[in-house]
């Protein structure tokens, strides 16, 4: 570990465009080989007529079948295992809103490289070990909890656990420990803020904080710019799914351009979500991520539901992993109105425009007469006092749909 330099991984973070299809072809063969222990696509390959020797290239990728989360519904608790559970050293469980929750199960080498992915990151923008790094984020089956503290403690830094709520005490950590760098949700940190300005804390003045990692929701570039606005702190946006690890998946550099994706961990595909398709770089689709390292659940062209677009495959901070924009939001949190899709962070933008409104808001759905006699929508835009709203401890809850199934 060099704390002088900008890589923590030298050798993986500035891979040329060839030695990343190098490295890729050669662990997808090794997850395909993987897959063959796991029924479930060891029958997929069978029927495809498809093996690890058929793997001579990344784009190869697109000759192995999809997963979805269905899938692993379906496989609830253990069928999606690539080896035997006395391997595996822990679980995570998301649970779903219908049916069958999802269990994600890693081996020590699994949870060693998670770690790995999310010191890398932290790393990436300025962590050192003379860091104090707090985690502000839910702890327990919540990903970003165990995900951030055994990255930060890779890093060597002083990580305080503090999990998620209890904004006092929180205030009294960052005060008191010196803490220079938090990960939370981005909607919890304005609510941070506002306890700090009850409170006569000053950040710039009261605090040491340098670094927010924000992430495990969708948020505009209007909301980041004001959470940097407010504290005089850097965010950066941090992707993680339970699904591949947790966090650690995609971070964004110093240059804050997009997230670079980690290509030595994953084949990063974006798909027209109908004809599943590629789509130009560029061009918006669906997420789709293949596991090149993990031992325990490897899942081939796991189908995540984000939608993004490729920014670009190069950048100044040297890393030429591919950069993906920030996420437009789950193709599940489109709200269709009038046969207009809208994802919740295009109204959040706008309402951020606002300077003299707080960060909290909520989207009702209804279907009110008056709307519908209308040609365009209108929305009803209401003002509340600050902190009526709800504060979610996890992720914010952007969206109650109260229309009929039907409309
Ligand atoms: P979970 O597996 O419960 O941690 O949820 C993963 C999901 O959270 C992803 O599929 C995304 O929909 C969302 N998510 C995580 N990080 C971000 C981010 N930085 N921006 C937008 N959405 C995110
Ligand atoms: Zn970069």
């Amino acid at each position: 570990m060099d704390v002088n330099s900008q890589y923590l991984h030298p050798q993986y973070e500035t891979l040329s465009r060839e030695e990343i299809n190098k490295l890729q072809t050669q662990r997808l063969q090794e997850t395909v080989n993987r897959c063959a222990n796991v029924p479930f696509y060891a029958r997929k390959f069978k029927e495809m007529g498809i093996n690890a020797q058929d793997i001579k290239s990344p784009e190869d990728v697109r000759k192995l079948p999809f997963t979805t989360k269905q899938d692993l519904r379906d496989s609830y608790p253990f069928g999606l295992a690539a080896v035997l559970l006395d391997k595996c050293t822990r679980l995570h469980s998301s649970s779903g809103t219908t049916g069958n929750p999802t269990v994600i199960l890693h081996t020590q080498n699994d949870l060693e490289e998670w770690a790995n992915q999310v010191a890398r990151n932290l790393w990436m923008v300025g962590l050192r070990p003379n860091d104090v790094f707090q985690n502000s984020s839910g702890y327990g089956m919540f990903t970003g909890g165990l995900g951030f503290q055994y990255g930060a403690e890779k890093v060597g830094m002083l990580t305080v656990p503090a999990a998620a709520g209890n904004s006092l005490r929180q205030i009294k950590f960052i005060t008191d420990f010196g803490t220079t760098a938090i990960h939370a949700v981005p909607s919890y940190l304005t609510r941070l803020y506002e306890v700090m300005q009850e409170q006569g804390v000053d950040p710039r003045r009261d605090t040491k904080l340098k670094v927010f990692a924000i992430g495990a929701e969708p948020h505009s570039e209007e909301q980041r710019q004001r959470i940097q606005n407010m504290f005089g702190v850097k965010a950066y946006n941090s992707f993680g799914m339970s699904e591949m690890c947790g966090p650690g998946v995609g971070f964004e550099c110093q240059e804050q351009n997009g997230l670079h994706f980690w290509e030595d961990y994953y084949i990063v595909e974006i798909v027209d979500p109908d004809t599943l398709e590629p789509v130009p770089d560029g061009e918006i689709g669906e997420l789709v991520l293949t596991t090149l390292r993990r031992e325990a659940m490897p899942l081939i062209r796991y189908r995540t539901r984000d939608l993004t677009r490729v920014l670009g495959r190069t950048c100044p901070c040297g890393r030429n992993h591919v950069r993906l924009d920030r996420m437009k939001g789950r193709s599940d949190d489109m709200m269709v109105l009038r046969g207009v899709n809208i994802f919740p962070i295009q109204i959040e933008k706008i309402l951020m425009m606002f300077p003299e409104l707080a960060s909290n808001y909520l989207i009702t759905l209804t279907t009110d007469r008056a709307l519908k006699d209308e040609i365009l929508l209108t929305p009803i835009v209401k003002l509340v006092p600050k902190g009526s709203l709800p504060v979610s401890e996890g992720k914010a809850v952007r969206v109650v749909d109260k229309r009929k199934v039907y409309q």
